[in-house]
């Protein structure tokens, strides 16, 4: 990423997610990444949640007219070069960002509109982190939404980055060990991801054998690359989703490819993991403030 100078314009990123009132996952997240990072972050508010470390008590859905406008007046203005997609808590919201992403041009997988003409489409690279809920297991999206999220959003994607648990519901795949880990990538591709991302780091001791490290799996219809890191073991990890997605996301504004940008993301989120800091009662958040 380039170096931050004055009086010149630096990268820019666009979130569409949710805000979370105790700071450490959500909209939040994604802009200490960012700004950490030198990006620039617009933001597409889809959702309030009335959260704090100890779990989301409740949420607020934003009309989907006013997610679209956010995201279409943000690029009719300001060139953003890559985009991101949280919390975006139900089907009406969704249908209304893919809608409008479609229209301006966000999102290149394989499920986005044919390009017209014969002539490639050039467009923003959207990173979907398909958030269904938070690790207190609270529901952050409708349980009725989960198929316009599996079957609209995560095919407009150029790579999707569920958890495993987020895996399971959208493909059925229970990712237990590496063989699992590989259809899970597999069938996230077959949905229509361009890139999917099944992160390892929950995933406990297995038949692999003991685990000090966590490895996440990217694939592309193609082939195959696998990030590892050292496990870091930290109850403090609120945000830790958000803040790989958000990563990926800033070096991609840097047209950087993408096993490179989910090099870059793996790295900065075992940083973050390990500068995470105790904040309430609950989990406090991963951190990129060093
Ligand atoms: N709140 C919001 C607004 C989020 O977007 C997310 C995750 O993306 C969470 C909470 C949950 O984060 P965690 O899984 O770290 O609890």
């Amino acid at each position: 990423l380039p170096v931050p100078s004055p009086g010149r314009t630096p990268p820019r990123a666009l979130t569409i997610a949710g805000s979370d009132s105790g700071g450490g996952a959500g909209i939040q997240a994604d802009m200490r990444t960012m700004a950490m990072s030198g990006v620039h972050a617009c933001v597409a508010v889809a959702a309030v949640t009335v959260q704090n470390t100890t779990g989301v008590t409740g949420f607020h859905p934003v009309p989907p007219g006013i997610v679209a406008g956010q995201i279409r007046t943000v690029v009719q203005d300001i060139d953003v070069q890559a985009a991101k997609t949280g919390m975006v808590a139900e089907a009406q919201i969704i249908e209304a960002i893919v809608e409008t992403c479609i229209d301006v041009g966000i999102g290149g997988g394989r499920g986005s509109a044919e390009p017209s003409g014969g002539e490639a489409r050039r467009t923003v690279p959207l990173v979907v982190d398909p958030v269904c809920a938070s690790m207190h297991g609270d529901p952050l999206l409708e349980p009725h939404s989960l198929a316009a999220l599996r079957d609209r959003l995560v095919p407009l994607a150029d790579l999707v980055t569920p958890n495993l648990d987020e895996v399971r519901l959208l493909t059925g795949v229970d990712v237990t060990d590496r063989a699992t880990q590989r259809d899970a990538a597999r069938a996230l591709v077959d949905l229509g991801a361009r890139w999917a991302l099944v992160t390892g780091g929950h995933l406990r001791a297995d038949a692999d054998g003991p685990t000090a490290e966590s490895t996440d799996l990217l694939y592309d219809g193609a082939d195959w690359f696998e990030f590892s890191g050292p496990r870091v073991h930290t109850g403090d990890d609120h945000g830790g989703g958000d803040t790989l997605a958000a990563a990926i996301t800033c070096a991609l504004t840097t047209g950087a490819t993408m096993p490179d940008s989910v090099a870059h993301g793996k790295e900065w989120v075992t940083r973050c993991l390990n500068w995470s800091y105790p904040l309430g009662a609950g989990h406090g958040p991963v951190s990129p403030l060093w």
